[in-house]
């Protein structure tokens, strides 16, 4: 599994200056970029490569061959990433991404660890940075294997951003499932028939949308500056209730015993989603893939096997019979008798489809709640 560990560096002001210079040269060249992918529709990184190498080269000596290959890398992945959440439409012009110089990627050729401090690639040369060393860089440090890095600056002060490779937990024993649906009436539901509510986080969003539409509508500079201050607020508010309703659902998995945390593969979430536009801008996709990949981390660092399912048919079948049931809002009723709530009912069908691909699993559908429970009943007030 994969871990980051940011390090402080102790920049002498020559140092943060080199960092600054190669930041510098990293997005323009970047943005060099940009150009060729879109007059040439790529985004392959070899084929990228290819294309731009030899011309960025010369553009920009004094990054060198190993700078001019991680810029290709990442104006790759930008746009990989991109076309992953956008879409990129075949008949449309490519859109333009701009870097800035906020970070500059680095791998095994243009960095090293020497003891105690890095060794870096600057335009100027290789320089020997020290850096701050808590617990948890110290445990990466001593267990995991050192794998890309980022650069970046945050007010100041230079920090490395390194990837580690470590070895995996020990699996859990058993073959208890937990599914877990991500809805959007609901934050998440689980199996085991509890509900995450995401009210508190609706409401605030809510409250922000309005907000920004005042702003956008006004256009003043000032306005965009608050625009931006609110954005960011409501990214790292969207991201801690994440964090906890993630931590909530792995800790559950543990607590009943479950070996596996199985959800639905989230790359396909909007195309069943029906709600209207107003519905749609309230909890971006970007949320839903957070959350996804935040109940992944945890899941996988407490030994948990997670496995991604088709997403089809998860909220209209019913979860005891197998049968076509109705579901209206965030009731699901069947003719067999299931009434559940429609989240919950979906979860245990994540539970119980990947199962019939793989016999060995079990479904967590404990009898209480296999037929007609009263959905108000299971309810959490997590938010
Ligand atoms: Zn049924």
């Amino acid at each position: 599994m994969k871990r980051t560990g940011s390090f402080k560096l102790s920049t002498t002001p020559q140092q943060s200056e080199a960092f600054s210079v190669l930041a510098r040269l990293f997005s323009d060249a970047c943005n060099e970029m940009v150009a060729f992918v879109q007059v040439h529709r790529c985004w392959n990184q070899l084929e990228l490569h290819h294309l731009v190498y030899y011309r960025v080269r010369e553009a920009f000596p004094a990054l060198g061959s190993q700078m001019v290959c991680q810029a290709v890398h990442r104006v790759a992945d930008a746009y990989k990433s991109l076309r992953a959440r956008d879409g990129i439409a075949k008949d449309q012009p490519v859109p333009a991404i701009t870097f800035t110089p906020a970070s500059v990627t680095f791998d095994h050729r243009t960095y090293s660890i020497r003891g105690d401090a890095f060794s870096l690639f600057t335009p100027t040369g290789r320089t020997s940075v020290g850096f701050a060393c808590g617990p948890r860089q110290k445990t990466l440090l001593a267990a995991g294997k050192p794998k890309e890095a980022r650069l970046t600056n945050r007010k100041g002060i230079w920090y490395l951003n390194l990837v580690f490779d470590l070895p995996n937990p020990a699996p859990l024993p058993g073959s208890l499932a937990l599914g877990l649906d991500v809805g959007e009436n609901n934050l998440a539901a689980t199996s085991n028939g509890r509900v995450f509510r995401g009210g508190k986080l609706r409401h605030d969003r809510d409250r922000y949308l309005a907000k920004r539409r005042r702003l956008q509508s006004n256009g003043s500079r000032a306005s965009k500056r608050k625009l931006k201050a609110i954005s960011g607020k409501e990214r790292r508010h969207v991201r801690h209730v994440n964090h906890e309703v993630s931590k909530a659902i792995v800790a559950q998995a543990l607590q009943i015993g479950a070996s596996t945390l199985r959800m639905e593969d989230l790359t396909h979430i909007r195309a069943h989603i029906q709600a209207g536009i107003r519905v749609r801008t309230r909890l971006h996709r970007w949320a839903f893939r957070q959350f996804q990949d935040f109940v992944q981390y945890k899941a996988e660092a407490a030994g948990l096997k997670v496995e991604c399912v088709d997403p089809a048919y998860t909220s209209q079948t019913c979860s005891v019979c197998g049968g076509l049931g109705k579901r209206v809002k965030h009731r699901f009723a069947c003719s067999c008798g299931n009434l559940a709530h429609s989240d919950v009912n979906a979860s245990r069908n994540i539970a119980r489809f990947a199962r019939l691909s793989s016999p060995a699993r079990g479904v967590v559908n404990r009898p209480e709640f296999a037929h007609g429970v009263r959905p108000r009943a299971v309810e959490s007030s997590f938010l």
